[in-house]
């Protein structure tokens, strides 16, 4: 045996314990129901998970156990994101848009034991009936509000803190720590459990400048919940480099954001592209009304931030990094970013390169299969599905559930998104493998179809989804939004997508509404649109 390096476990014990050592006073401010600013800091954080994890062990946490959490992004949520795996458990987020019948399911699939819950959202336990199937709930209080007869106080449960000579009991990099299911926004929601190692692991390469560029410079607001993929881990990045936190809360309107980003002078952001639909229009209103930071990064993922967006967000002087992930992926799976073979491209290049999903980071694997199993040439041209490996890509569902069809023989993971990726590497997602729109064998994308859509001037919002057709299989109907007093003519849209796609790509129909139906993520629900135009063409064949 030659030696060589120290088995060095990569927990995250490790990371909070350094952050508190180095970055002690550096804040994590949170925003509170009622909209003011409770601060805390590292070294807070540091002995609050300490005296959360001894606290839980008192109360018979054995190692393994979940400890479900409903609640919006703050300082307790972080306490459970470190504390609960300092004692060996793992910690469940629990998406509070649910419907009640999803939540019932993922809390007895996951089999959660003990609940942590935000006062303001106890009303939320109605949805489990009149007994919630958690053996202890623990309620962070907010307001004057009394916790419920039977309820427990979170801060009663971090008492007088750990001794100061205790020590966690010891971690393997390999044990789980938390856990969070899949939006279901193809199917039903199934558990993916992340490790120690992975999230570590995870964290550095986010971190790195070439992925989110994350430093102890920055100050940090993830609007991205914590329930969807851990904030895509920003919680622990932000972490590990020691930058300054500001959580929302509740508050999530765009003007209550750029309040808070400009009284918390933060410089990066994260969340969907919804958010900044919302966020734009502020600033382009009113300009001068928040003194927000320079060159303001907006990570943005979840589903595809437009160019049109990406360029309107340069006019403001706000930068969109665009990301591209999955709950099995922890999430970070590519970003697109220009690198200087880039600068001499025209500006409408180096926007198109902006809007693809980008390269993977290091220890990510992509390749893209087409449907017959062979591997397809990265040339920009030929789509397939990407199958991606690395080490934070889940190795299977919690329970092992759905295994067979999402995990090939050889080790990679099907992700269900149908992509091309160029010489350079820059993936690009076209489609998800059940949103395509089969046309007549050949594949139309409904996603190239409503990211022009978006592009055009009155157009604020469009979904375009497959609907069966007796001659061609299925053909494209798109669901368009209009901007707030503009009217949309088919025709008119027509001309415009004509312009861009062949003939046979054009929607067969249009149809306008007030606004297209969200998920609990906030991406378009297409299943439920597809189920509602499933009889389009029943009286108009041919
Ligand atoms: P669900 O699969 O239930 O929607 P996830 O939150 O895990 O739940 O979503 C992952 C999916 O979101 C990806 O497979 C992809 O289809 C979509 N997605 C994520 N980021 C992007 C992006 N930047 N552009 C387009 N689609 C994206």
């Amino acid at each position: 045996m030659h030696a060589t390096m120290m088995n060095y476990p990569l927990t995250t014990n490790h990371l909070i314990a350094r952050a508190a050592k180095l970055f002690g006073e550096v804040e994590i401010v949170s925003q509170a129901p009622d909209r003011s600013l409770i601060r805390h800091t590292y070294a807070d954080l540091h002995a609050r998970s300490r005296a959360l994890a001894h606290g839980l062990l008192t109360a018979g946490l054995q190692p393994g156990d979940r400890v479900a959490t409903l609640m919006w992004n703050h300082h307790a949520h972080m306490e459970v994101y470190f504390g609960v795996p300092m004692a060996g458990g793992v910690y469940h987020t629990l998406n509070l848009r649910l419907s009640p019948e999803d939540l019932a399911h993922i809390v007895s699939d996951a089999g959660d034991r003990y609940l942590v819950i935000d006062d303001v959202l106890l009303p939320l336990l109605a949805k489990f009936g009149g007994r919630p199937p958690f053996e202890r709930i623990f309620v962070v209080r907010w307001t004057d509000q009394l916790v419920p007869e039977g309820l427990h106080e979170y801060e009663g449960l971090i008492g007088a803190g750990a001794p100061a000579d205790w020590t966690p009991p010891p971690a393997n990099e390999n044990d789980p720590i938390g856990m969070c299911y899949t939006s279901g926004t193809t199917g039903r929601p199934k558990g993916v459990v992340y490790s120690h190692r992975a999230t570590v692991l995870h964290s550095l390469a986010s971190a790195l400048p070439d992925s989110l560029d994350l430093s102890v410079r920055d100050s940090l607001c993830p609007v991205v919940p914590m329930f969807h993929v851990n904030a895509w881990g920003l919680p622990f990045t932000a972490t590990m480099v020691g930058a300054k936190q500001v959580h929302p809360g509740p508050h999530l309107q765009p003007d209550a954001l750029l309040d808070l980003w400009a009284k918390e002078r933060v410089n990066v952001s994260a969340g969907v592209p919804t958010i900044w639909m919302g966020i734009m229009k502020l600033v382009a209103q009113d300009p001068g009304k928040w003194q927000l930071q320079p060159n303001l990064r907006m990570v943005v993922g979840g589903s595809a931030a437009p160019e049109s967006m990406i360029a309107a967000m340069d006019e403001l002087g706000m930068q969109v990094i665009h990301a591209w992930g999955m709950t099995e992926t922890t999430p970070l799976g590519s970003v697109a970013r220009l690198q200087p073979k880039h600068a001499q491209l025209p500006a409408a290049e180096q926007l198109k390169i902006r809007a693809k999903q980008g390269i993977a980071p290091p220890f990510v694997e992509m390749r893209v299969v087409d449907d017959q199993g062979r591997e397809v040439a990265w040339d920009g041209e030929k789509i397939g599905e990407l199958q991606v490996r690395g080490p934070w890509v889940a190795a299977g569902y919690h329970g092992g559930v759905e295994a067979a069809d999402k995990w090939t023989e050889d080790g990679w993971f099907r992700t269900g998104d149908v992509v091309t990726i160029d010489a350079d590497g820059y993936m690009q997602i076209t489609d998800r493998t059940k949103d395509l729109v089969k046309s007549g064998g050949e594949w139309i994308s409904s996603v190239a179809l409503e990211n022009a859509l978006m592009g055009h001037a009155d157009v604020a919002e469009a979904a375009v989804v497959a609907v069966p057709h007796p001659k061609w299989t299925e053909r494209p109907i798109a669901v368009v939004v209009a901007k707030p007093g503009k009217q949309l003519d088919e025709a008119a849209l027509t001309a415009y997508l004509a312009e861009r796609f062949e003939k046979w790509w054009l929607p067969d129909g249009y149809v306008v509404r007030e606004e297209i139906p969200r998920g609990a993520t906030g991406k378009f629900l297409k299943r439920q649109l597809r189920d509602e135009l499933v009889s389009w063409f029943d009286d108009k064949p041919g």
